[in-house]
């Protein structure tokens, strides 16, 4: 039960999609990103296995999560960027982000891009 509660914490609240000259939107991931299904109780998503894979360019974990709604499983991809590049250009503009999140089902296959975190 402890390994699944430190998996839960494993997953960022939040990711943050870019709108073209309105900012960020933020969304919570505690939501089941499976067509046809609208659960967003996190009581109702369990997740139950971690893979981290590492290069020289990025982390990539993988967070297996059973959605007891629709009872299938999915999986959300964080890349998170060893080196981001500054801009150089100018102070003002916002850091590039350091961590890119997908969804995938459960059998790897990418359900898109969901934002940033
Ligand atoms: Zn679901």
């Amino acid at each position: 039960m402890v390994e699944k509660e430190d998996l839960r914490l494993e997953i960022p609240s939040y990711a943050y999609i870019a709108l073209a000259r309105r900012g960020m939107e933020k969304i919570s991931l505690d939501q089941c990103f499976l067509n046809e299904c609208d659960n967003q109780d996190s009581n109702l998503l369990e997740p139950f296995k971690k893979e981290i894979q590492e290069d020289e360019k990025k982390i990539t974990k993988k967070i297996y999560i059973k959605c007891k709604k629709c009872n299938r499983n999915f999986i959300l991809k964080l890349e998170t960027l060893k080196y981001v590049a500054k801009s150089t250009k100018s102070e003002k503009e916002e850091p590039l982000s350091m961590g890119i999140v997908y969804a995938l089902d459960e059998d790897g296959k990418n359900l898109g891009h969901i934002g940033y975190f």
